[in-house]
């Protein structure tokens, strides 16, 4: 894939014991990537390379820091989440593309790793399991409208867990006729 040549790195031609790489990631490297979890954002990447003793395996040493877009989880709009990630892949030599574990094994003979898919990945896994928007920064008509139908499938904890915030906008929206919701109402209230 041409476009993600720059993130090919010869390891069989490294010549010096340490390297470091630099990336700057933008819109168009998500676009390229065409993967659902992340379609924008902008993020700087270090990348530090050390030859390990054998000669022939490698320790990667990536930083990404940077903002990506991401879907929130309570409104469902875009939402800016920063990142900070500090992670490591180990790349030896073998006959043919392998993932071992930790390791990563690639063909003697070419002795090239393609790291743009790792950086990806990497990003991913930094990104929070509960990502929401700040306090009243959701969509307020989405929140409301999904939460309504949401309860349908909701058990009681769910609806119990459900935030002050989520309530207000559901009851603006006057079409409350859950029982279990009016149980809820009936709480708030002698709070
Ligand atoms: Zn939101």
């Amino acid at each position: 894939m041409a476009k993600f040549g720059k993130y090919k790195i010869d390891l069989k031609g490294m010549q010096v014991p340490t390297m470091r790489l630099e990336y700057e990631l933008d819109n168009q490297f998500f676009a390229d990537i065409d993967s659902p979890e992340v379609g924008r954002g902008h993020a700087r990447v270090s990348l530090d390379i050390k030859k390990l003793a054998a000669g022939n395996a490698f320790e990667l040493n990536f930083a990404i820091e940077g903002t990506v877009v991401i879907q929130c989880d309570r409104c469902l709009d875009d939402m800016d989440q920063c990142i900070a990630v500090s992670d490591k892949l180990l790349v030896k030599m073998g006959t043919e593309y392998a993932e071992d574990g930790d390791w990563v094994i690639i063909p003697e003979e070419e002795g090239e790793i393609n790291v743009a898919w790792f950086i990806y990945e990497f990003i991913v896994l930094g990104i929070p399991m509960k990502h929401v928007h700040a306090p009243g920064k959701c969509n307020k008509t989405m929140a409301g409208k999904l939460n309504k139908h949401l309860r349908v499938f909701a058990d009681e904890e769910d609806i119990a867990g459900v935030e002050m915030e989520e309530y207000e906008d559901l009851e603006s929206t006057s079409q409350i006729s859950d029982p279990r919701w009016n149980e809820l109402k009936k709480i708030l209230d002698n709070n």
